[in-house]
C-alpha cells in the first residue's frame, strides 16, 4: 500500500511540479478548506514544533505527511522545509453513491448524507426495543453527529458496561463510516440468533457513531463523498482540538468544535468503560498515550488487546494488511506525538479506555473495496467489544442499596487517572485488567472507605464483587415508625427514633381536613423534646385531646439545634363524638353572654338534613335561632348573646334529625 502510494506521488509530482513548495493563496483555502503535503526533516526532535503548526497525518522514517490550514502551511514554510503538495487523498473521482437504503445495504457504496440519516432513523425504527438513536449535536454546517444505541431494554440505563465505536472524525477518513453502518445492521439483524451477538447486546450498551465529521465527508454536498476533507467547516483538526494531558484545554490554539463539544458532552453525560475510533490512512492500533512518552498504567492489557484485534484481523484478512508498526500495534506516542486527540482525552479525563484504529491505508476506500474490509474486521470488531465483559465488574451501592458513584483504585497500579468511576446512576462498574490478584481500594464522600484483597483477573472472564459502603456520618435523625391511635376525640401519636444526632426535638403539626376543604396548612400544635444525640432507639407519645368530629392529618418537624429541620412522613386520622350531645350553657345564670356546646355524629345513613338551635321564652315565642343550617358532623360551641332581651327564664333546642333536647338557662340582669 504504502509503496504503490509513494510511487503515485513521485509520478504527480513529476506533473505538477508547479505547485512545488509556492504559496498557495487565500482562495485556495476557501475552496479547498486544507492542503496535503509532505516534506522532509532529519531529526524527531523537529516534530515537536512541527506538530504545534500542522496536522501530522503520519510519519515514515522521516518523511512527514501533514494537513495544514493557511495559517500552518505558511508558517511551516517560513520555517524552510521544502514541502512537496501532494493530492488530496479525499479527492477521489468515481466513488459509487446511493441514496437508496436498499442498494446501500450491499454494503459496497457510501450512502448520501440523507440516506445516513434515514438509515439511522430507520435501526431505531425497525429494532425500536434494541436501539434508539441519539443526536449528540449539530456540526459547524448544521449536519447531525448521531449515535446508535444498542441494548436490550435500550429504553433503560441498566448495569451494564457503556461501550462505544466512533468513525470518521477526519472526514476523508471514511472506511469506518460504512463498516460501522453495517456493524450496527449486523448486532440488531443478528440479534437472538448469534449468540454472540445476542450476549453483546444483552450485556453492553452499545453506542456507535458512523460518522464524527459528516461536514468534512460531505465537503462538495450531500450526494457525493468525492472531495472529503479531513478538516472540520472551520478548517481544524478534530483530532487535535480536544483537552490534553499534557498541553492543556486548547492545545491547538481553537477553541472547541461543536463536533467536539458533542463527543464531549456524550462523554461525559456516560461512563464509557471501552471505545474505538476508527481512522485511515495508515493500518494499526494505536493505544495510549499520544501526547506523552510514559506509557500508561494498563500498558499490558493495552497491548494485549491491540494485539489480539490485529491477529484476529490477520487470521480473516489477506497478508500484507493492518501490519503497520509493530505488525498492525503501536504506542500513539511512539510512532509519532499528537496532542489534542480524542484518545487520550477519552483516556485521561473521562477515564475510559480507548484506541484509534487506522482501517485502511488508503483513506476514501472505493466502495468495491468496503466489503472486503468489512470481512478483515468483523471478527475483530466483536472480539474488542467483548473486552468490556471480562476483568472486576458490579455495582457498588450504600447499606440501602441505593446506587453509589465511587473511585475505584487498583492498588499499586493506578496513576494518570487511571482510578475508574462507578456509575451515578446504576452505581456499575467495570475494571479490565490483565491477569492477575488485585487489591482495591473504593472510596466515595460520605461512606467509609473501603479496601478489597486478592481478587482474581483471568483473561475472557468476570470476576463478580459487588461492593456495599457504609456511611461515615450517623443519620441526623432516622425515624422507625410514626402512628396514630385514635380514642373518642383523641389521638394519640407515637414514633420511634433509631439514631438522632443534634435532635433538639420534634415540633407536632396538625392539618384539620373535612369533606369540603382540601388539606389545610400545617400548624405547629405542641413540641416534645428529643434526645440530643442517641444510636438507641427512643419512644416518644404526643397526645392530641378533645377534638371535633373530622379528618386530621399529622406530621412531625424535627429540628437540630442549628435550626435545621426535616418533616416526618404524614398520616391521616379520623375522629367522631360518640353521639349528639347538647350540654349546658356556661355560665348559667349569665348576663349579657353564655356559651352553649353542642356535637353532632357523623350522619351514617344521611336521615337527618340539618342542624337548628333555637331559644325560647316560657310562654314558647321563638327569640333567638342560633343555627340552622347544615353542619358536619363534630364539636360545636356557639356563644350567645341575650343584650337585647330582658331577664327571665328561656329555653335553647337543639334538632338534627330525630335527636331533640332542651335546655333550660336564666338571664339576670
Ligand atoms: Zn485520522
Amino acid at each position: 500500500m504504502r509503496l504503490f502510494f509513494r510511487t503515485s506521488v513521485i509520478l504527480i509530482l513529476l506533473f505538477t511540479a508547479s505547485l512545488f513548495a509556492q504559496r498557495l493563496d487565500n482562495k485556495y483555502f476557501q475552496e479547498n478548506w486544507e492542503v496535503y503535503f509532505q516534506f522532509n526533516i532529519q531529526s524527531p526532535i523537529e516534530l515537536q514544533k512541527i506538530n504545534s503548526i500542522v496536522s501530522i497525518d503520519k510519519l515514515d522514517q522521516n518523511v512527514v505527511y501533514a494537513y495544514a490550514d493557511e495559517k500552518g502551511y505558511n508558517q511551516i514554510l517560513d520555517l524552510g522545509y521544502k514541502l512537496e503538495i501532494l493530492p488530496h487523498p479525499g479527492d477521489v473521482e468515481n466513488i459509487s453513491m446511493s441514496g437508496n437504503l436498499t442498494s446501500i445495504e450491499e454494503w459496497d457504496v457510501y450512502p448520501t448524507y440523507e440516506a445516513y440519516v434515514q438509515m439511522m432513523q430507520q435501526f431505531a425504527a425497525n429494532y425500536p426495543n434494541l436501539c434508539r438513536l441519539v443526536d449528540a449535536g449539530t456540526t459547524v454546517q448544521g449536519r447531525n453527529i448521531f449515535f446508535a444505541v444498542i441494548s436490550d431494554n435500550v429504553d433503560q440505563h441498566e448495569a451494564e458496561p457503556q461501550f462505544m465505536y466512533s468513525s470518521t472524525m477526519h472526514g476523508d477518513e471514511t472506511t469506518g463510516y460504512v463498516l460501522m453502518l453495517r456493524l450496527i445492521n449486523h448486532l440488531l439483524t443478528n440479534y437472538d440468533m448469534d449468540a454472540q451477538v445476542t450476549n453483546l447486546v444483552d450485556n453492553l450498551e452499545i453506542w456507535i457513531n458512523p460518522n464524527a465529521n459528516p461536514d468534512g465527508t460531505y465537503r462538495t454536498g450531500n450526494n457525493s463523498v468525492s472531495g472529503a476533507r479531513r478538516y472540520n467547516a472551520n478548517s481544524v483538526d478534530l483530532n487535535r482540538n480536544f483537552p490534553d494531558p499534557a498541553d492543556g484545554l486548547h492545545p491547538d490554539g481553537n477553541a472547541w468544535q461543536p463536533e467536539t463539544i458533542a463527543m464531549m458532552n456524550i462523554a461525559q453525560q456516560n461512563n464509557f468503560s471501552l471505545s474505538a475510533n476508527f481512522h485511515g490512512g495508515a493500518e494499526v492500533v494505536n493505544y495510549p498515550w499520544d501526547t506523552w512518552s510514559r506509557t500508561h498504567p494498563d500498558n499490558l492489557w493495552y497491548r494485549f488487546i491491540s494485539r489480539r484485534y490485529a491477529d484476529t484481523v490477520h487470521a480473516n484478512s489477506v497478508s500484507g494488511y493492518l501490519n503497520d508498526l509493530e505488525n498492525g500495534i503501536t504506542n500513539g506516542y511512539a510512532w509519532y506525538r499528537i496532542t489534542g486527540g480524542r484518545q487520550d482525552y477519552y483516556s485521561y479525563f473521562m477515564r475510559g479506555r480507548e484506541v484509534t484504529i487506522e482501517i485502511s491505508s488508503t483513506k476514501l476506500l472505493s466502495g468495491a473495496q468496503l466489503p472486503a474490509h468489512w470481512n478483515y474486521n468483523k471478527k475483530s470488531f466483536l472480539q474488542y467489544m467483548e473486552n468490556a465483559l471480562y476483568g472486576i465488574k458490579g455495582i457498588v451501592t450504600d447499606t440501602s442499596g441505593n446506587p453509589v458513584k465511587a473511585m475505584i483504585t487498583v492498588n499499586s497500579h493506578d496513576f494518570d487517572r487511571s482510578e475508574i468511576y462507578s456509575d451515578s446512576l446504576t452505581g456499575g462498574y467495570l475494571r479490565m485488567l490483565s491477569p492477575g490478584t488485585y487489591s482495591l481500594t473504593i472510596t466515595a464522600d460520605s461512606f467509609y472507605t473501603q479496601t478489597i484483597s486478592n481478587v482474581l483477573v483471568s483473561n475472557f472472564n468476570a470476576a463478580n464483587l459487588d461492593i456495599q459502603l457504609i456511611p461515615n456520618h450517623p443519620i441526623p435523625v432516622e425515624f422507625v415508625s410514626f402512628s396514630a391511635e385514635v380514642n373518642s376525640g383523641a389521638v394519640t401519636l407515637k414514633w420511634t427514633t433509631a439514631t438522632e444526632t443534634n435532635n433538639k426535638g420534634f415540633e407536632i403539626e396538625r392539618s384539620i381536613k373535612n369533606s369540603k376543604l382540601k388539606i389545610k396548612n400545617f400548624e405547629p400544635i405542641g413540641f416534645v423534646n428529643g434526645q440530643g444525640t442517641s444510636t438507641e432507639l427512643k419512644h416518644y407519645t404526643f397526645i392530641n385531646e378533645n377534638l371535633l368530629s373530622g379528618k386530621y392529618a399529622y406530621r412531625l418537624k424535627q429540628i437540630d439545634f442549628d435550626g435545621s429541620y426535616k418533616y416526618s412522613n404524614i398520616i391521616e386520622v379520623e375522629t367522631n363524638p360518640v353521639s349528639f350531645v347538647l350540654e349546658q350553657n356556661y355560665p348559667n345564670p349569665f348576663n349579657p353572654v353564655t356559651k352553649i356546646k353542642y356535637s353532632i355524629p357523623t350522619s351514617v345513613n344521611g336521615d337527618w338534613s340539618g342542624v337548628s338551635l333555637k331559644v325560647y321564652d316560657v310562654l314558647g315565642n321563638e327569640v333567638a335561632v342560633l343555627v340552622d343550617e347544615v353542619k358536619e358532623a363534630g364539636k360545636y360551641e356557639i356563644t350567645f348573646d341575650a343584650s337585647e332581651l330582658s331577664s327571665g327564664i328561656y329555653l335553647y333546642r337543639l334538632e338534627a334529625g330525630s335527636f331533640i333536647k332542651i335546655f333550660k338557662m336564666m338571664l339576670i340582669k
